[in-house]
């Protein structure tokens, strides 16, 4: 390699190790001036290319300041993960390597590091042991991975093969799924043609979970899509659900993008009990489990139900006895993302990956007590990791995250609950401390407090 190209990378190394030093004491949400200057990035196409260095420098001066400070320490909004940094040096040494992952001969390494976490995972998650496991891009693609391995699985069970012979003329497919369901449930329907509206909405309790009491018949030709981690309460449907379903023969799906960490820890793991009794499962890495993105992870008790609904070409199977790991997920090429998992495993161990899991549920039990304590309503259970604060009225609520957003500390989204505005706390990422709460508590009392003044 030659001086310059040594340059620009470590040029590009440098700066990155910078931003994640400076995070920390930047506000979390960009400067106004920031996002003012991305204007700088609407040049035209040059017609013959610009210096390298003086790319990656004109993406850091205008680019890093007007990124969200997602992966610091104080960024509460949504259900977001940091970026673990044995993960993220991973992620950058197997970028270089740039291996399509799609094949064992294309990449060998990416191939056993896959089987690998695949064996990690399922000891680790309440899933079925001797489970196969997919790395795709989010829960997005991971739901729609499962589900297209129940549709494929129930059909083949009525002599119907999906794959060669599409849906018009199939026997029909029951779906139930909560009324809490998250979007991208409906999403994987819409693209197998299962159809969004088609399905039996199951009603929930007062913390999201599917009520017990309420779900409908099920037989071997029906899907059940249970929810580890509600995005608003942190919820837990319960695992009885699995026991009852299972009885029924239904297929049972578990979105657990980020809840199905719970069964990592000590302490929540009673929140997933009986989960392993499911069919299939879908989490992330890119949340809880702090990888860079993109990073999902499908799950699936039967090897041979993700294989016939991923592979598409029977004469793959099992010809040389080692992974394959395009039949287990929809894309064909794509990146070794497996290794952001194995280091963040590694270097954490199940110790690690407990801890983290078990204190980011500390600190929101730490944030709902302390707000609590100042005089405001939380709306949910604090079981896992996310809380809902109201500050009072919708307008008051809206105006607090408003001000919080704008104050620069912290930052939260709002979401509305059952029929209320809320201010939602999402604690996921490894990189919060306890002083960070503390600090965003404050925040939050201050600007609660302002706006509470002004109204007076
Ligand atoms: C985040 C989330 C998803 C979507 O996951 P992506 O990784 O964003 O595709 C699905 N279900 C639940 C419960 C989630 O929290």
């Amino acid at each position: 390699m030659n001086i310059t190209d040594k340059q620009i990378l470590l040029s590009a190394a440098i700066k990155a190790v910078d931003y994640l030093t400076e995070i920390k004491e930047r506000n979390v949400s960009p400067e106004a001036a920031a996002i003012e200057a991305l204007k700088e990035f609407n040049e035209d196409l040059p017609d013959s290319g610009k210096d390298a260095l003086q790319t990656i420098d004109f993406l850091n001066r205008y680019g890093s300041p007007a990124t969200m400070a997602s992966t610091g320490g104080r960024y509460f909004g949504f259900v977001i993960g940091g970026s673990h940094v044995p993960a993220l040096a991973a992620n950058w040494l197997s970028t270089a390597w740039d291996q399509n992952a799609g094949l064992f001969v294309t990449s060998p390494v990416s191939a056993v590091i896959e089987s690998v976490c695949e064996r990690w995972l399922t000891e680790i998650l309440p899933v079925a042991r001797g489970a196969s496991v997919g790395f795709v891009s989010g829960v997005t693609m991971a739901n729609f991975t499962a589900l297209a391995a129940a549709r494929s699985a129930i059909l083949n069970a009525n002599d119907w093969d999906v794959e060669r012979r599409g849906l018009f003329g199939a026997p029909p497919i029951k779906v139930v799924v909560s009324e809490e369901a998250h979007s991208s449930i409906f999403k994987a329907l819409a693209l197998l043609g299962l159809g969004m509206d088609r399905v039996i909405k199951v009603p929930t309790d007062s913390n999201g979970c599917m009520s017990l009491d309420r779900m409908p018949e099920l037989n071997s030709d029906t899907i059940v899509c249970i929810q580890a981690g509600n995005v608003n309460t942190g919820g837990m449907d319960s695992g009885q659900i699995v026991v009852d379903a299972k009885k029924k023969g239904a297929w049972v799906h578990a979105d657990g993008a980020f809840g199905l960490w719970a069964g990592a820890s000590e302490h929540k793991k009673y929140l997933t009990k009986d989960y392993e009794l499911a069919d299939s499962w879908a989490t992330d890495g890119h949340k809880w489990l702090n990888v860079p993105y993109d990073n999902g992870i499908v799950i699936c008790r039967e090897k041979e139900h993700l294989r016939k609904a991923m592979s598409m070409d029977a004469s793959y199977l099992d010809q040389s006895g080692v992974r394959i790991p395009y039949q287990y997920t929809p894309e064909l090429s794509r990146r070794a993302r497996a290794t952001d998992i194995w280091a963040a495993m590694r270097t954490l161990g199940k110790n690690g990956i407990d801890d983290l899991i078990s204190r980011s549920c500390l600190y929101a039990e730490l944030f709902a007590l302390k707000l609590e304590e100042a005089g405001f309503e939380i709306l949910n259970e604090v079981e896992t990791n996310q809380v809902l604060v109201s500050f009072g009225s919708d307008d008051e609520t809206q105006e607090v995250i408003s001000a919080v957003q704008h104050e620069g500390t912290c930052w939260v989204s709002g979401t509305n609950w059952k029929g209320r505005v809320a201010m939602r706390i999402s604690i996921s990422s490894w990189a919060t401390k306890p002083a960070d709460v503390t600090k965003s508590v404050a925040a939050m009392i201050a600007c609660a407090r302002k706006v509470v003044l002004n109204a007076a």
